[in-house]
């Protein structure tokens, strides 16, 4: 029997306000990036994926910001496995004050190794105090991941050119959330250089800076006030199309999460045909 190599895949546990969570799985290690959603829930939508939480590796904190670092400690506490973030995100986050199985320093653009997976934090501008996208390599495949920033800046645009999979949030619909609910100051945050990504800006993203071999596209952390999947996707397809992207495949997740979703996966090699005689009669 043929070998192939087993591939670099992720799933989204949880995405948006209520939890953030997604499963990064590559040859034989997995890592959860994020644990916005209560210790007890991410063992069951590991469950669910067939995946035991004893066996996660590590936990990447991308942030303090409860929606991504509410399990982290309850987590790492339970199974035994260690965080990993930025010295900010642990002193934020009070993660010094907690019992946890252990935190490992992430400085920005050093990349950590966990078993078959490498990963670079890469600074994001947003209102928290050092946070992180990651980008997660696995055999030279990789997938980037970003959530909770207001603007693309140049390290990350880079940081992501050679993703094969680009995790992405698009946070708001500009229209929607003006005339939404949420009070002023909280809108001017949002809005703001360090708060999240409309519709328009990961658009403007996906249509200027999107890698060559990217493959897989998946919207992220929407807000439920201020945003329609649909209206998400539209504005994401729009801009791919215009570049004429049509190969790359496009999700959006919500707080349910996705399927498992593999990232540069190989097609299997054709298989061949016993060769056929011609019946000429
Ligand atoms: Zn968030
Ligand atoms: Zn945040």
């Amino acid at each position: 029997m043929v070998n192939y190599p087993q591939m670099l895949r992720f799933r989204v546990l949880g995405s948006g306000s209520s939890g953030n969570t997604t499963l990064v799985e590559g040859d034989g290690t997995r890592i959860l990036i994020d644990a916005g959603l209560g210790a007890r829930e991410m063992a069951e939508r590991l469950g669910s994926a067939g995946v035991d939480a004893a066996s996660i590796d590590a936990v990447f904190v991308s942030h303090e910001h409860g929606d991504h670092s509410r399990g982290a400690a309850g987590f790492s506490r339970k199974w035994g496995v260690r965080l990993c973030g930025s010295r900010g995100t642990y002193a934020a986050a009070g993660l010094g004050a907690e019992q946890i199985a252990g935190y490992d320093v992430l400085e920005p653009g050093v990349p950590r190794r966990v078993g078959s997976l490498t990963v670079l934090g890469v600074p994001v501008p947003h209102d928290a105090a050092a946070p992180f996208a990651f980008v997660i390599t696995c055999d030279g495949v990789s997938l980037g991941h970003a959530t909770d920033f207001g603007h693309v800046g140049r390290g990350l645009a880079q940081a992501f050119r050679r993703c094969d999979a680009v995790l992405v949030e698009s946070n708001y619909d500009p229209d929607m959330l003006r005339d939404g609910p949420y009070p002023w100051s909280l809108k001017q945050r949002i809005l703001g250089g360090f708060g999240h990504l409309s519709n328009g800006d990961t658009a403007r993203y996906l249509g200027h800076d999107l890698g060559e071999s990217c493959r897989v596209v998946v919207l992220a952390h929407l807000s439920r006030q201020n945003n329609h999947p649909e209206v998400a996707l539209m504005s994401a397809e729009a801009a791919l199309r215009r570049r004429g992207r049509t190969e790359v495949r496009l999700e959006v997740t919500g707080p349910e999460g996705t399927e498992w979703l593999e990232v540069g996966a190989m097609p299997p090699p054709p298989v061949r045909a016993k060769p056929t005689q011609l019946r000429l009669f």
